[in-house]
């Protein structure tokens, strides 16, 4: 066998990602052809990240059910399952096959769109170019003296608690979109805004900055419609946070290290 010939292969049926059974789980295939059957006018991306590792991408539109070699996954579950790097290509993957299925025609003048490269299309009719949109949005840790700052959204699925966060607005900076959200969400104003990290939120096509920052004056009033509860909490009296994939909970994490 020629291992050289083969891949991995990323398909998906909705937001479920097909793995090969493993006593762990499962793994990405990795052979020199499509896993399952590839219907008619179904693309195969051809794609690759930073570290230049190309994979394949495709989707099929029924569910994998009773087959002795493949299961299915959800992408946020396959985190727990995937090693860093195949998460990664299994967010691009599933990212870049979204964009194709919601940009098929060009928003100008209506005619089809067509592949210019890997990721960007090309209008057919008029020449525009599109590529994949990625939505910003700011995540932030506020600390007060030995407390840090934790709300609970709407709409958090479960009773823990999380970071302020918001979608970062078209003519405003990222510390300006924190300021903005925090003041926004709890009434509170923040100074010694710092960067933190980055990570891609693929649920869909987006892209979450995290900062930290220090509380610098304000009482505590919470905008109803999105928060259901927010306060300071020390190390000791934390309550349920985010699982380890979540931005959030690398920045608490870091907190609880250095404090
Ligand atoms: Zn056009």
């Amino acid at each position: 066998m020629n291992s050289e010939k083969n891949k991995y292969w990323f398909v998906f049926c909705n937001d479920q990602l097909l793995l090969e059974k493993t006593k762990k789980g499962g793994r990405v295939p990795y052979q020199e052809e499509a896993p399952v059957p590839v219907s008619e006018w179904t693309r195969i991306h051809e794609l690759s990240l930073f570290d230049g590792q190309v994979f394949h991408a495709y989707s099929i539109d029924n569910p994998i059910t009773e087959n002795d070699r493949y299961t299915t996954v959800g992408l946020r579950a396959s985190f727990d399952i995937l090693p860093r790097n195949m998460y990664l290509m299994a967010g691009k993957a599933q990212e870049i096959i979204f964009w194709d299925k919601n940009n098929r025609y060009c928003p100008v003048c209506g005619m089809p769109m067509k592949f210019h490269t890997t990721i960007s299309k090309r209008c057919s009719g008029c020449g525009k170019e599109i590529w994949p949109i990625v939505s910003t949005a700011i995540i932030v840790l506020v600390r007060k003296g030995n407390e840090i700052l934790l709300v609970h959204a709407r709409n958090f699925r479960g009773d823990y608690y999380g970071l302020v966060a918001g979608f970062v607005e078209t003519g405003e900076t990222l510390e300006e979109c924190v300021q903005r959200e925090v003041l926004e969400e709890t009434g509170l104003r923040v100074q010694n805004i710092r960067y933190f990290g980055s990570q891609p939120w693929p649920y869909p096509c987006g892209l979450m900055v995290g900062f930290t920052a220090d509380y610098a004056s304000g009482e505590i009033k919470l905008q109803t419609s999105e928060l259901s509860a927010g306060k300071f909490f020390t190390k000791e009296n934390l309550p349920d946070i985010p699982g380890k994939m979540s931005m959030a909970r690398m920045l608490i994490d870091d907190w609880l290290e250095k404090n």
